[in-house]
């Protein structure tokens, strides 16, 4: 940056800047003394103002110009979160305040012309005007609120892409790192509280054959229409997720054998009498799963009780399909 010259040589009117608003005319003068050392440096622009590393703890008024603020955490997520500043505005005030090194990086967007004073006139500024002191305070206020905005929203991103990564995109249940992630725990608590807890695997019946026929997309649409079947015949309490291909795995927690049978008896049923339509409204022949059922028996965990509900459902399978094994 190119110095220019100082402040005391300039017929500036200090009034528009930001932190000497609404000041008594004697403070004003007072402040216009105090900062008449300080130097104004000229940025080109594309130039960059104040590096994070730079460790600098002056306070930088814009005369002229506009500059851009990235912080560091936005770059290296690679946001876009950019905050523009303009004549008036100062920018650094924080780093005189803590006198910590500054945590984003501010580039000039056109050419500028910046005012800069350092930390032992700022804090001169602040003892002796409580017109200043009153302006960094709303200042910083500001400042707090519009941080804290933005970390609201990337919580609110963050946990977007959480869900996101934790549902299949075809049929919208549960996806495999989901039951990773859950199962270990459902178990956990079902041996916690000396409850019961059924698995139930479920595999669409001759379904390549239905592909070979009807083609993939309306394959997909007969595995969405089976999805859709199983989750809207659980409880609250129950979960489901898709487990591979075809096949699907229902969770149901607090519950025993006998009462898992009664639920996969009823999706077995009600997955034979769903319709899958083809786009112009013709119904295709209807799907038909098989489904094998397991209790988690004591010392198994969350493979062996998945296990167990395979050999079931290959038992369902070898039975003809279309039925519920145990
Ligand atoms: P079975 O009754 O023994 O289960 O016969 P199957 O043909 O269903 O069994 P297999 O496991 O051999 O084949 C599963 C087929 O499911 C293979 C694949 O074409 C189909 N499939 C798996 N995932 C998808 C999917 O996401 N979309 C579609 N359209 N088809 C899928
Ligand atoms: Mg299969
Ligand atoms: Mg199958």
């Amino acid at each position: 940056m190119e110095h220019l010259k100082q402040f005391k040589d300039t017929d500036f009117d200090i009034s528009n800047i930001q932190l000497f608003r609404n000041i008594q005319p004697d403070q004003l003068h007072f402040i216009a003394q105090a900062i008449g050392h300080c130097p104004i440096l000229r940025a080109h622009s594309g130039e960059i103002v104040l590096d994070s590393n730079s460790g600098s703890s002056n306070l930088f008024i814009l005369l002229r110009g506009t500059l851009a603020l990235t912080s560091n955490t936005a770059r290296r997520q690679l946001e876009s979160s950019t905050v523009q500043y303009f004549a008036g505005e100062c920018v650094g005030e924080i780093s005189v305040l803590d006198e910590e090194g500054h945590l984003s990086t501010i580039a000039a967007v056109t050419d500028s012309e910046l005012l800069v004073i350092d930390s032992e006139t700022m804090w001169k500024l602040i003892d002796e005007s409580n017109g200043v002191a009153r302006n960094l305070l709303q200042l910083l206020s500001f400042r707090i609120r519009a941080a804290n905005a933005q970390l609201r929203n990337r919580q609110k991103v963050g946990e977007f892409y959480r869900q996101l990564s934790m549902v299949d995109g075809l049929t919208g249940l549960n996806n495999r790192s989901w039951l990773n992630t859950q199962l270990p725990g459902l178990i956990d608590n079902a041996r916690a509280s000396e409850t019961d807890l059924s698995i139930i695997m479920v595999d669409l019946d001759h379904f390549k054959q239905f592909n070979d026929r009807f083609g993939h997309v309306l394959g997909d649409e007969a595995l969405q229409a089976a999805a859709k079947v199983i989750s809207a015949g659980l409880r609250p309490t129950d979960f489901a997720a898709r487990y591979g291909g075809e096949e699907m795995i229902i969770i149901l927690p607090n519950t025993n054998k006998e009462s898992a049978l009664v639920v996969a008896e009823r999706l077995c049923d009600r997955i034979r009498n769903t319709k899958v339509f083809q786009n112009d409204a013709i119904s295709l022949p209807h799907i038909t799963a098989s489904l094998g059922l397991a209790g988690l028996a004591e010392g198994q965990d969350g493979l062996g009780v998945i296990a167990s509900a395979d050999a079931a459902l290959y038992r369902a399978k070898e039975r003809g399909r279309n039925q519920v094994a145990m």
